[in-house]
């Protein structure tokens, strides 16, 4: 739906905070890590906020909810259901469809369990905000699941439709792109994209959002079925236990969590 707009307002370190604004200017405001940098850009592009929506229980995702709260007390705040987020007006769960008037869309609720154990994503109106599950080129920690838990979370989020734009919690795709080149280095996409992400963040860009259809060619963690990471993890553990696509998942994100960039 190309009347609405997706803004990406850069939080805290390196989080996004994701604004989807119609013309009229009324808009959803995506896991608001802090208040100012979301009342700032409202006053600056004139948007009206319609709804908070929160995907998982991190500070670095709701902690701005109460300081938007305070300027604007009737906003419903949409998450799941996990009495770690105390900002609440409606829990959600898998399947629920949530349609708002203002902005004009609607969107179904996937939980995507893994990084966290109540964690959705908020599929509709031609995006997925993913929250820290799928990043560009990457994925999230497992803090709160197992490898299987996440690598089907992440099977979902792939199976939507090619178009859809993924809307992610964090700026990580620069670094992600160097692990990726490790374990998948002749994929020319893969390689491309890493050129034109570096070019873009030199400029000061978002590297997102991004379209699915690119992030299944290029990312390692939707790609355990590829025949470069079927390789890369047969040798690493051994074909045997490299023939299960949960264990090449889980070395996978092993090896990212001890990866340092040379
Ligand atoms: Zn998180």
């Amino acid at each position: 739906m190309s009347h609405l707009r997706t803004i990406p307002v850069p939080a805290l370190a390196d989080n996004y905070i994701w604004l989807l604004a119609d013309q009229s200017g009324k808009t959803l405001v995506v896991d608001p890590g802090e208040a100012a940098p979301v009342l700032a850009a409202l006053q600056h592009e004139h948007l009206e906020p319609a709804a908070i929506l929160l995907t998982h229980h991190h500070p670095d995702h709701i902690g701005g909810v109460a300081g938007i709260l305070a300027r604007y007390p009737s906003l419903p705040v949409v998450a799941p259901d996990d009495v770690r987020i105390d900002t609440a007006t409606r829990t959600v769960r898998d399947g629920d469809r949530l349609t708002f008037e203002a902005p004009p869309a609607s969107f179904e609720v996937l939980e995507i369990p893994g990084h966290t154990r109540s964690h959705i994503a908020f599929f509709g109106a031609g995006v997925v905000f993913a929250g820290d599950t799928l990043f560009s080129v990457g994925c999230g920690r497992m803090f709160e699941g197992t490898p299987a838990q996440m690598l089907a979370s992440l099977d979902r989020l792939a199976a939507l439709p090619d178009d859809t734009l993924l809307c992610c919690g964090h700026e990580y795709t620069l670094a992600n792109c160097t692990f990726a080149l490790t374990v998948d280095p002749d994929n020319a996409a893969l390689g491309r994209r890493a050129v034109a992400v570096r070019e873009m963040r030199a400029r000061g860009e978002p590297t997102l959002p991004v379209p699915l259809r690119v992030e299944r060619s290029i990312n390692p963690f939707l790609r355990v079925d590829a025949p470069a990471l079927r390789d890369a993890a047969a040798r690493a553990l051994g074909s045997d236990e490299a023939s299960d696509r949960v264990a090449r998942f889980a070395w996978l994100r092993h090896a990212k969590d001890g990866f340092r960039a040379a």
